[in-house]
């Protein structure tokens, strides 16, 4: 039976689809790596944020069975009630020490982490400035913060400058991601701690995409913000670590305050501790890493230097495993993305509004664990396609 609301939806959707915006989920069947099965075909994949190819690693699987037999399955409660399990403990304070803060909070997830910071840090009295590029999380979480919310043109901080010094606000957070997920640039992080000091701010920084891969695995912070008090760094534990959560790592004070106050860490079952079990040992891995981020940063320059060349689409610059090929038009990415596939290649196209209008990309991510081939398969069928 059909209603007014559901026809006004159908008719929302078919828009989308002509637009060439409609979003479609592919079905993985196996471990996730970068040989996948994907609607049942296998092709090498170019897209994962298992950066260090650690989501199926034998050590991860081995401490995830011994974990089962150790904690069962589920959580059973939320963290301030029974549901704060040992395992969860143990990972939060090797975090901390691995990456040099004083205390850390395991999230379920990047996305609650970011809500549960930025409510919990500021109010309607608060503002946060944050990146234009920043994570649609950290926009979000901004929002449902209820501070003032100002945004700067990426990268721009006399603009970001100028917005801190003219604000009224009690409370200051400059949040930003550390690697943009999008683009695969990295923030400038010393020049904003220099800011966020002198107009006295907070300097809250998503590092989704640099821990476990840059500085020994340790992350984009610099050591200057990781010994600054008023530096909140977050990791999330579902790209490079392989794993699932996101973890907050700052001075005792604003993790305790995290604990009485971020409803996302307070209002929800905590995660099962076998995942706190194999975050341990991802932990391990990462701080172990050498070879892997060796054989990553073989395959990015690898890739940047067989694309050099290349006609219908130019690397943007970054130094990272997010390597984005801007196409422009969403139509055309879609069609490349397509023409990928068919060859059991598998690159997204990104398109509006996930990034700026005519900026759509394919966004080609590496791992080390793809090959030399895998990445010269990838580089001679963009040629070929042409
Ligand atoms: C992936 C991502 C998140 C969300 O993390 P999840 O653990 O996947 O919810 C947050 N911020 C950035 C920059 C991300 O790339």
């Amino acid at each position: 039976m059909s209603f007014a609301a559901l026809s006004r939806l159908q008719q929302r959707l078919a828009a989308r689809q002509a637009d060439h915006l409609e979003r479609r989920r592919s079905v993985l069947d196996g471990t996730q790596g970068v040989h996948v099965t994907i609607d049942g075909q296998h092709v090498v994949s170019f897209c994962s944020n298992d950066y260090l190819g650690l989501a199926a690693d034998a050590a991860l699987v081995a401490a995830a069975h011994a974990a089962l037999d150790a904690c069962g399955v589920g959580a059973g409660a939320a963290h301030l009630i029974t549901g704060h399990h040992r395992f969860h403990h143990d990972f939060e304070a090797a975090f901390a020490r691995f990456v040099g803060k004083p205390a850390a909070l395991l999230f379920s997830t990047g996305y609650m982490a970011n809500l549960g910071v930025l409510t919990a840090l500021v109010g309607r009295h608060g503002e946060v400035f944050g990146d234009k590029l920043n994570h649609a999380s950290l926009v979000d979480a901004a929002q449902l913060s209820g501070a003032s919310f100002t945004r700067y043109r990426h990268g721009d901080l006399a603009q970001l400058e100028g917005q801190l010094a003219a604000s009224r606000a009690q409370d200051k957070v400059i949040v930003s991601d550390l690697v943009f997920s999008m683009d695969g640039d990295i923030a400038q992080v010393d020049a904003l701690l220099d800011l966020a000091e002198r107009l006295d701010a907070w300097l809250y920084l998503d590092d989704a995409h640099g821990f476990g891969v840059l500085n020994d695995g340790r992350g984009g912070l610099t050591e200057r913000a990781r010994s600054s008090d008023r530096v909140i760094y977050l990791a999330t534990l579902g790209k490079a670590a392989g794993v699932a959560g996101a973890v907050v790592a700052a001075h005792e004070n604003v993790i305790d305050w995290l604990i009485q106050k971020a409803r996302p860490y307070i209002y929800t079952t905590a995660s099962p501790p076998l995942l706190a079990a194999c975050l341990v040992e991802s932990l391990r891995q990462i701080g172990a890493g050498d070879v892997r981020r060796e054989r990553l940063r073989r395959r990015i320059a690898q890739l940047r230097e067989g694309l050099a060349g290349l006609k219908h689409g130019s690397l943007m610059p970054s130094v990272t495993p997010i390597q984005p090929l801007l196409i422009g038009a969403n139509a055309d990415a879609v069609r490349l993305s397509q023409a990928l596939r068919a060859r059991g290649l598998l690159v997204p196209a990104i398109r509006t509004p996930t990034v700026p209008a005519d900026t759509a990309r394919l966004r080609i991510t590496l791992s080390a664990a793809h090959s030399a081939g895998d990445v010269d398969q990838l580089i001679g069928a963009l040629h070929a396609i042409a």
